[in-house]
This record gives structure tokens, C-alpha cells and sequence, in this order.
């Protein structure tokens, strides 16, 4: 199929792309198309105006200071990829990175447009959220931060307002000393996940939890945090025995009805295998020994 008829503009400021959103209620933005192009096409998405971001000016920019990275509007996936200063701040990017999509996608797609897209199956999404980042979206009333907890509503779905931009996300570096793992199930390299599950986890020299952040998406209609886990596993002593414990809780998490992917039962017995594949793994990162 082809998409329905649309106009096109290509500012070169912010401000005039949010004059061209809020004069059009049905304009879209266009950023890197690799999600928004096929939705045309497809017909699921009918843009009255197409608003191209790429000539606005300092949208690619990725920048660290006070333990946050910034990533600007137009930093593609591979950018953000293949940054060894990011890489150092938190290497659980780069990680989680490895499964969007494919090179070619992620040369084009931007990790902004994948937070706007909302699909709630993608690792950006979940990133946001594992980390306690944010959005900063900018609209005719000026800028405002949006947590991730509120920034995902549903799949596909955002508390973005249909004339505001997203200016940058927001991601704390990884706290000083602390274990990270992410672990994915997909058909095949590339494909969206069935289930996704990443963890952030900082340990005290008795090997006791003292921080857990553990998250999930394909599982429910947004990424999600596994708050039974964490509070399982927080304040634990870290051995295999107290790793199968807090997975063993993590089932309640799937709210996803059976789809043609997967039964919600089997995205369970998933969910709890890969959280105690990202524990085992985040806990030996923190203490730099494999749990017993
Ligand atoms: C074959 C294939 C496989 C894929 N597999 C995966 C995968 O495994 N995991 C994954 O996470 N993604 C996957 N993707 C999606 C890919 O990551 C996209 O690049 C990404 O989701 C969207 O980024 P984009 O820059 O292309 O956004 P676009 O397609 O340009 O836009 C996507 C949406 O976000 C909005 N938008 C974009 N930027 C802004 C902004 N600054 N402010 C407000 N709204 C904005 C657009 O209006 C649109 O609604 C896949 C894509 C393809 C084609």
C-alpha cells in the first residue's frame, strides 16, 4: 500500500516546528521514518503534514554533565551505539542497544523517535524507565520534563501533547559501582521482543542488595518495573537460592493476553527465566565474583 496524501515541511528551528504542529492537529514529526514510514505506508498512521526534523539545527547533540546523558531529538541509534564516552557513563546501553532492530535501522532510526513510538516491546523505552530517565518536551508553552514512569501510557501511546516535540531524553549515568545485565527473547536477531528484561543493581561488601531496579517490556502494554522483584531482592544476601526466589515472583508482571507471539503463560515462565539470568549476571558485574 501506499500512504494517504500528506503535506511536508522541513524547518530549520524548534520554534517553527511547534508552529507547524500547532497549526495542523493531524501533523506529525519525522525523524529518522524508520518506524513512521512503514506505518503510512500500512495506513495505520495518516500524518495530515509530515514535520522533518533533520535540518533543525543541535538535535544530534549527546552531551554528559551532572551524571545525566542527553541525548538530542536527532542522535541515531548507532550514534548513541557506538559512543565510547556513553559507553563508559553506562554500559548497559550499549548492551541493550545490540537488539534494536539491525545495523541498517539503527543508522537511521533515532532513540528519540523509538521513546515517541512507544512500542512496548522496544529496549529504548525500557531504558528510560530502568535508568529513572526523562523526556524533555518543548510546545507552545514553553519546556517540560516528563518522567518515563508517565512519559509511556500505553503501547504506542504517550503523555507527549500532540503539539509539543520531544527536545532530548535524559539518562542517568549508571550509579558508581553498580551491576547491569539485560537479557532478551525474540524470534529472531532483531525482531521486537517476546519478553525483555533488564536490571541495575548495586551491592555492599556483605553481597547484600542495597538498590534494585529490575524492569521488563514485551510483557504489558508499556515497559514496566518489576516491583515484586526488586522489593524480593532488595536487602537480600545474594546467593542462587535468593536469585530463584525473587524470580519466581516475576510472572505476576505479564498483563499481555495470549497474542500470536506467545501465550501469557509461556511469556511467564520466560519473564522469570530472564530475571534470574539479568540478576545473575548484574550481581557478578557488581561484586565481580559469580554468585553461589
Ligand atoms: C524491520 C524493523 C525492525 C525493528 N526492530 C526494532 C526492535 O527490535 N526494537 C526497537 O526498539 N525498535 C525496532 N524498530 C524501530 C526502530 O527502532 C525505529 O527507528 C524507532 O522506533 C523510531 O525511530 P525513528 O527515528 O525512525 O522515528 P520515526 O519513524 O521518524 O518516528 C516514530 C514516531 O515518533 C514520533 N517522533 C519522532 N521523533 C519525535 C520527536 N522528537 N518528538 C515527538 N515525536 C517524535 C513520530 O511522529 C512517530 O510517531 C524496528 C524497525 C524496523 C523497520
Amino acid at each position: 500500500m501506499k500512504p494517504s496524501l500528506f503535506d511536508y515541511c522541513s524547518p530549520q528551528t524548534v520554534s517553527e516546528v511547534v508552529s507547524a504542529l500547532s497549526e495542523d492537529p493531524g501533523a506529525m514529526i519525522l525523524a529518522g521514518g524508520q518506524s513512521l514510514v512503514p506505518a503510512m505506508n500500512l495506513r495505520l498512521a495518516s500524518p495530515t503534514r509530515l514535520v522533518d526534523i533533520k535540518n533543525v539545527a543541535d538535535l544530534s547533540d549527546i552531551s554528559i554533565s551532572d551524571g545525566v546523558i542527553k541525548v538530542g531529538a536527532m542522535v541515531r541509534h548507532r550514534d548513541l551505539e557506538l559512543d565510547d564516552t556513553v559507553h563508559a557513563a553506562h554500559p548497559l546501553i550499549r548492551e541493550m542497544m545490540h537488539y534494536v532492530a539491525h545495523v541498517p535501522i539503527r543508522n537511521r532510526g533515532t532513540v528519540v523517535g523509538s521513546l515517541c513510538h512507544a512500542d512496548a516491546a522496544a529496549e529504548m523505552p525500557l531504558l528510560l524507565l530502568l535508568a529513572g530517565g526523562t523526556v524533555t518536551a518543548v510546545g507552545p508553552n514553553g519546556t517540560r520534563d516528563i518522567a518515563a514512569a508517565e512519559f509511556f501510557q500505553f503501547h504506542m501511546t504517550t503523555s507527549r501533547a500532540p503539539d509539543e516535540m520531544i527536545l532530548h531524553a535524559n539518562i542517568p549515568v549508571l550509579p558508581e559501582g553498580a551491576g547491569y545485565a539485560f537479557h532478551e527473547f525474540a524470534r529472531r536477531q532483531g525482531d521486537y521482543a517476546i519478553a525483555a528484561v533488564g536490571a541495575i543493581l548495586s551491592v555492599d561488601g556483605g553481597n547484600t542488595v542495597t538498590s534494585a531496579r529490575v524492569g521488563a517490556c514485551g510483557i504489558a502494554s508499556t515497559p514496566v518495573l518489576l516491583n515484586r522483584v526488586e522489593e524480593a531482592i532488595t536487602g537480600s544476601t545474594l546467593t542462587k537460592q535468593s536469585i530463584d526466589d525473587a524470580a519466581k515472583v516475576a510472572g505476576d508482571a505479564v498483563t499481555l493476553p495470549d497474542d500470536m507471539h506467545a501465550t501469557t503463560g509461556y511469556r511467564k515462565h520466560l519473564l522469570s527465566g530472564l530475571v534470574r539470568r539479568v540478576l545473575a549476571e548484574a550481581a557478578e558485574r557488581a561484586t565481580g565474583e559469580p554468585v553461589q
